[in-house]
């Protein structure tokens, strides 16, 4: 199916089954309303307890958001240090760090857990992050605001801040029996925390934490699968997705709509090169060591993938394509990549020789920005122009270990082909099909709270497993 223009207005779905909600101004967030006519209709729907919660937590938000008397009262609360039992809103303040895949997997675990918990969600947004994404909650801001008593502080809290919950409990500066809690306190949920950091994740102490009215969170890991394990928001978890493979997909097209500026770039680059064509083939490449695994491995192993897949036709490597008259585009291969050796070379394989199946071939790549700089705003907004084409596309392959592709595939609504991770050697097979379009959490907890032992959190719930592309992390399904 190709580009049709304006079909969204046709469209009964662009509520995409109740997860948006109705009541936002359109051309503030074009995307909102018009991404429906470029990616296809998802044949997984919400369920309606999901959309009776996001209904409920925007009102929450909109009740407790940045501007409102109630926000002024808790920030009263949190200068003073003291609890005031009174007041209904709580905070989840999310703090940025990394790439911009691991801050939308992270900022999405971190909106799950605000909606269990009923919290309100706030994003410590650093310039870098700005002008990226449309604000996802009626008539109310998710950005903390400027003046945010410990804003100037934010960026300084690493593992080892006195005030992180982890560090508390490993001084004995907090309990659950303590009368005086705290009104604050930081919580690092990211890859390198430690075993007090990871007591997040045990019921006892969703206990203490529920009392206390802000969180901040730093993370950069999709830590939301761990959420399953707790028996704390089970039955919630349970009504909320009784698909457990569709949680990003749902989440990550709830709450991150590309801003009017990013919209126009993806639209620009879909009309242009990737609307016409009977199909399309995103190839997401992301090499973490260039020693181990150098351009002719990755470049092998991709073009192995797609013969032995059937995803490309091969070519005919003792013909040369003679007449240069225009033929008509069968399939367009979306490369998207640091560098542009991949592309160069895809693109000459197909442009000097003919396909076995007579298809043409073209292959296009946006950017190649040569280097990660996640401080800049400009590549930012690239990147996640990229993840978005990503996701348009009909068939999508995608590098193991990485977040960029997660996110393309979440959103896109995909069980991707993950090209295994090269270590040295080409891996057999090359590549494997996804058992889930869910991302992987990395750096789960591997700590049983109750029988306070080790476990292996993959076992316990059926919903769970090792990921294809990471042998420790887990990822529902
Ligand atoms: P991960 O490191 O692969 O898990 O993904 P992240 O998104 O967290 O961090 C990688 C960052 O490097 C991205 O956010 C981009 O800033 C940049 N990057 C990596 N691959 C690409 C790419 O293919 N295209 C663009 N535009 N940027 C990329």
């Amino acid at each position: 199916a190709g580009f049709k223009h304006d079909s969204y207005r046709l469209n009964g779905d662009k509520l995409l089954g109740g997860l948006l909600a109705p009541n936002f101004r359109k051309a503030s967030c074009l995307s909102r309303y018009q991404s429906i006519s470029y990616r296809k209709s998802s044949p997984h729907k919400p369920s309606s307890y999901l959309v009776s919660k996001l209904r409920d937590y925007e009102k929450l938000h909109k009740s407790c958001g940045p501007g409102t008397e109630a926000y002024k009262r808790s920030i009263k609360q949190l200068m003073s240090g003291q609890i005031d039992s009174s007041s209904k809103c709580k905070y989840v303040v999310w703090v940025a760090f990394c790439g911009l895949g691991n801050r939308i997997l992270s900022i999405t675990s971190a909106f799950l857990y605000a909606v269990l918990t009923n919290r309100v969600l706030l994003i410590n947004e650093e310039p870098d992050m700005s002008g990226l994404f449309c604000e996802p909650f009626p008539d109310a801001s998710w950005i903390l605001p400027m003046d945010f008593p410990f804003k100037n502080q934010l960026y300084s809290f690493e593992q080892d801040y006195p005030h992180s919950y982890g560090n508390m409990l490993k001084n004995n500066t907090i309990n659950s029996s303590m009368e005086l809690l705290p009104s604050h306190l930081y919580l690092y949920l990211s890859h390198d925390y430690d075993h007090h950091d990871k007591l997040f994740f045990c019921d006892q102490d969703q206990i203490v934490l529920r009392k206390i009215p802000w969180l901040i969170m730093k993370s950069n890991v999709y830590f939301l699968p761990s959420l399953f394990l707790m028996s704390s928001f089970e039955e919630d978890l349970d009504k909320l997705f009784p698909d457990k493979e569709t949680v990003f997909h749902h989440l990550g097209r709830y709450l991150f709509h590309p801003s009017n500026e990013v919209w126009k770039l993806i639209t620009t680059y879909y009309k242009h090169y990737l609307a016409e064509v009977e199909e399309r083939i995103g190839i997401q490449i992301r090499v973490f060591d260039n020693e181990t695994s150098p351009f002719q491995y990755v470049m092998d192993q991709i073009l192995t993938c797609a013969r032995k897949e059937k995803l490309l036709p091969e070519v005919d490597m003792d013909k040369s394509v003679s007449a240069q008259y225009p033929k008509k585009i069968s399939k367009a291969v979306l490369i998207t990549s640091l560098i542009p050796d991949y592309f160069e070379e895809m693109k000459s394989m197909y442009l000097k020789h003919p396909t076995l199946n007579g298809e043409v071939i073209a292959v296009y790549q946006p950017s190649h920005e040569e280097e990660q700089q996640s401080e800049n705003n400009l590549h930012n907004k690239k990147a996640w122009a990229e993840m978005n084409l990503l996701s348009l596309t009909d068939v999508l392959v995608t590098s193991a270990w990485s977040t960029f592709g997660y996110v393309a595939q979440g959103l896109g609504g995909k069980r991707p082909w993950i090209l295994y991770k090269i270590n040295g050697t080409i891996p057999d097979p090359v590549c494997g099909r996804g058992m889930s379009m869910e991302p992987c959490f990395h750096a789960p907890p591997v700590y049983d709270c109750k029988a306070k032992s080790e476990v292996d959190t993959a076992t316990i719930v059926p919903h769970l497993r090792h990921c294809e592309d990471i042998s420790w992390g887990i990822k529902l399904f």
